[in-house]
This record gives structure tokens, C-alpha cells and sequence, in this order.
């Protein structure tokens, strides 16, 4: 499959969650069988560990189909990073998505500004460079701000050599 006839999967699937027509694909206890012995997943995602964004869910996939990396806010950090280019270089997804989500928590606390506990703020760092690249523009400055730091995140993986040779 082409990078684009993936992305055409994920967003029919998406269209299906969107809809409530999700068809459940892959999770039945055969395809299990079959993907235990190895995986061949055909995108790499990146997504906010948000409990209402389960990513398998919401683009109606199942075991086996999308590698995908959690954590709050979609930032890519140097372990992010490295599980991004396991499951490109070496496990062979055609596509690599950041995906970001309306009204996301960590997204606001570091618009606040406000200081967190424990080692959250490791997080409100690397969502900040996104957040003040949106101030001032017209618009949600929630939604500005997430789609900054979706965009500051993939700059940061675009400087990955191995990313951004597969990318080319
Ligand atoms: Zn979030």
C-alpha cells in the first residue's frame, strides 16, 4: 500500500467512528493468531495518552494495524522518538501521523502557565514552544495551540536523520 491509500484507511475508518458505523477490523482472536508471530504495522502514530482518544478506536482499527505512542500532549521527547523509528525504520509503517485533540488538558495547563506537580512540567516544556507560536493568532487559542504543537512536534521529529531520510 501507498502512504496515501494508507491515510485513505485511516480516514475512512475515522469517518466510520465519527459516524458510530465503526466495523471492529482485525480483532478477532484469529487475527490475534495471526499477528502474534510478528507485526507489520502500516502507521505510526503519535497521539496524547487523553483516555477519550484511544487511537485503534477512534480510526476503527484493530491488533496488528497502527503502532502507536502515547503520551499526554503527543510530544516527542528522545524515547518518542526512538519508539517512532522502530515502528518506521524497522517495523515498516508507510505513514508517521501526529495527532493532536480538541480540549486537550495538558495543552491548557501550559497555556495557564500554572505550576504542576512532579514531573509534569517536563511535559508543559515541550508542548511551550507550540503554545507561544499560536499567541496572538485569530481563532480558539486552545485549538490554535494544539495544531502549533502538533506542528512543533513533527519539526522535532523532521530532525530526526532517520525519520527525515525516510521521509525523503
Ligand atoms: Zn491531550
Amino acid at each position: 500500500m501507498s502512504p496515501d491509500e494508507i491515510l485513505e484507511i485511516l480516514m475512512a475508518g475515522n469517518k466510520r467512528f465519527v459516524e458510530n458505523k465503526r466495523t471492529n477490523p482485525n480483532v478477532s482472536f484469529a487475527r490475534l493468531t495471526e499477528v502474534a508471530t510478528g507485526q507489520n504495522p502500516f502507521a505510526s502514530i503519535v497521539s496524547c495518552a487523553d483516555s477519550r482518544v484511544p487511537v485503534e478506536i477512534i480510526f476503527d482499527r484493530g491488533l496488528g494495524d497502527l503502532f502507536v505512542i502515547r503520551e499526554a500532549g503527543n510530544i516527542t521527547t528522545p524515547e518518542e522518538i526512538g519508539s517512532i523509528e522502530f515502528g518506521t525504520l524497522v517495523l515498516g509503517s508507510k505513514v508517521l501521523m501526529v495527532l493532536g485533540h480538541e480540549n486537550c488538558g495538558v495543552v491548557k495547563a501550559s497555556m495557564d502557565g500554572k505550576p504542576v506537580p512532579g514531573q509534569i512540567g517536563s511535559i508543559i516544556a515541550a508542548i511551550k514552544p507550540g503554545v507561544e507560536a499560536a499567541k496572538g493568532q485569530p481563532g480558539n487559542p486552545v485549538e490554535n495551540a494544539v495544531k502549533a504543537n502538533v506542528f512543533q512536534q513533527i519539526k522535532i521529529l523532521n530532525s530526526s536523520p532517520v525519520i527525515s531520510q525516510l521521509v525523503k
